[in-house]
């Protein structure tokens, strides 16, 4: 077997991983992220996720949620469709953050799930899929999903707190969810269906800040619109993440808007 079950993200995988530009690279063909994350009620959360998606590889984001008019005035090149199923063409969905978790939200999520591609779901989606009906729909999906708790979400979720062995809980959601899970903390892990895991060596405690995790779920929404398979998208995202935590650090105490900013001069070193 070539690969170990458990490794540790190192710098030259995300290197390899990046999708490359051409001179044949177009908008569409790079990729188109959808996102479906905000609300009236937290507009904040569809900005940070989509400064995290329009970090990344993609040459598209499309905005479907309640924040159009704070998420066009942050980022202008963004295009905002009413809900989920109006959205058109899209690659990959992140959706969750700030969303809400009432009847609205609950038929945006659905709408994600039933769509052939893949799909970040954080925070809200998180919440909304204790209820076992989506649940059963996400474990039917055939396109690969990425979920992204925290200790509380992961507990909600699966009725018992991850405990010690971190890699072990990891792999038992992802198995019985049939998604990879991405369980962030101060070395956030990122496990499969099959049992294959990652661990990210560069958290940092100044992501302990409202918000980070929004930015997080962006970024990885770009990269499997990208085309990165699940599980590397979610070791490079954890990755870039931190990096990009303590790149805004050397500035100051961070605040999430900072993450996302950061993000892009740690993308151009990579080289
Ligand atoms: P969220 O709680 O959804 O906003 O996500 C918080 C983000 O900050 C995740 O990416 C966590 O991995 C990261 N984070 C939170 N606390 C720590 C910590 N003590 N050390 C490293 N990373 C952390
Ligand atoms: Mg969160």
């Amino acid at each position: 077997r070539g690969t170990p079950a458990l490794r540790v993200t190192e710098r030259s995988d995300i290197v390899r991983w990046w999708p490359k530009l051409g001179p044949a690279s177009e908008k569409y063909t790079r990729g188109v992220v959808g996102v479906a994350t905000g609300s009236a009620t937290y507009p904040g959360a569809a900005v940070l996720s989509v400064g995290g998606a329009l970090a990344g590889p993609t040459g598209m984001v499309r905005y479907a949620g309640g924040a159009r008019d704070e998420v066009l005035r942050e980022h202008p090149s963004v295009i905002a469709t009413g809900r989920v199923a109006d959205a058109g063409r899209v690659q990959a969905w992140v959706c969750g953050s700030g969303l809400g978790t009432g009847e609205d939200a609950a038929a945006e999520l659905r709408a994600v799930l039933a769509a052939p591609v893949p799909a970040v779901l954080d925070a809200d989606a998180l919440t909304l899929l204790v209820d076992g009906s989506l649940a059963e729909n996400l474990r039917k999906r055939d396109a690969p999903t990425v979920v992204t708790p925290h200790d509380r979400e992961f507990t909600r979720l699966c009725g018992e707190e991850p405990g010690a062995d971190r890699v072990g809980a990891t792999l038992r959601l992802a198995a019985w969810m049939n998604a990879v899970v991405l369980l962030k903390g101060d070395r956030t892990v990122i496990g499969t269906p099959d049992g294959r895991a990652y661990v990210n060596p560069t958290g940092t405690p100044v992501l302990a800040t409202g918000g980070t995790g929004d930015v997080l779920a962006g970024l990885l929404g770009s990269l499997l619109a990208g085309g990165l398979p699940a599980e590397r998208a979610a070791a490079a995202a954890a990755y870039l993440h931190g990096l990009a935590g303590r790149e805004a650090a050397r500035s100051g105490p961070v605040i999430a808007p900072d993450v996302a900013a950061a993000l892009r001069p740690v993308i151009a070193r990579l080289g």
